[in-house]
């Protein structure tokens, strides 16, 4: 099977790429963070703290996360339910990324994406991917891009979709949140040494998909 692997900070444009790119060579995109985003939204709805660990694995090891496709959209399912309405919002990103530095949580999702990897060619974006999911991808990417352009693309995305959001204070968020993944004990966001790295701040979405299919072809001379 073939695999293409995107790590980067949150707003670098990995899940913009990674649909690009999936489609164009017409591999299936998994989106890593939204089934981090999944079991945070249940550990909202459940009152259970953030921080609470305990708790917050026994609720990871008794939901069912899983995705599925529909008209090419992936669908992020909770127990069932379609939850790709409610994972998007800035506290969900945050419940996901406070849940997601507990090495069970890990190890439940990661298993998930790799029996996932094992059927089909994909294209996966997350923090992980080319260091602990798919350390043999075909290609390894890490999307990069200055802080600053990242809060300005996921104000511009929340403002289009009608939410109130301070640009100052989600690049604060922006910031924190990167921190926290990049200094995890457990698989944190890092550079791996055999993956390429893109900086997508100054380049449209189309030329950053383009470079990431030229990297593909090369990779899989
Ligand atoms: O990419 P996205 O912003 O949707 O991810 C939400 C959070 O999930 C990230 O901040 C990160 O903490 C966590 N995550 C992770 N490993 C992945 C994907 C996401 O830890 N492979």
């Amino acid at each position: 099977m073939k695999q293409i692997a995107i790590d980067g900070p949150a707003g670098a444009g990995k899940s913009t790429i990674a649909k690009a790119v999936s489609k164009e060579l017409q591999f299936v995109y998994i989106d890593t963070g939204a089934m981090y985003r999944a079991i945070g939204l249940y550990v909202l709805r459940n009152n259970v703290s953030k921080d609470d660990e305990e708790n917050v694995v026994k609720l990871a090891k008794s939901c069912d996360v899983t995705i599925s496709y529909e008209n090419g959209e992936q669908v992020v399912s909770l127990n069932g339910e379609n939850v790709n309405g409610f994972i998007r919002t800035p506290e969900v990103g945050e419940y996901a990324s406070a849940i997601s530095v507990f090495k069970e949580v890990r190890e439940k999702l990661v298993y998930l994406q790799q029996e996932l990897a094992k059927t089909t060619n994909v294209v996966m974006d997350g923090r992980d991917i080319g260091s602990k999911v798919l350390p043999d991808a075909t290609l390894k990417v890490y999307l990069d891009a200055d802080v600053n352009v990242r809060a300005k693309r996921r104000y511009d995305e929340l403002t289009l979709k009608g939410e109130k959001v301070d640009l100052k204070e989600l690049t604060e968020e922006m910031k924190a949140r990167d921190y926290r993944d990049m200094h995890r004990d457990n698989s944190p966001l890092v550079r791996v040494p055999d993956a390429k790295y893109v900086d997508s701040s100054y380049m449209t979405p189309e030329e950053v998909k383009d470079r990431i299919i030229e990297l593909y072809r090369e990779a899989d001379k």
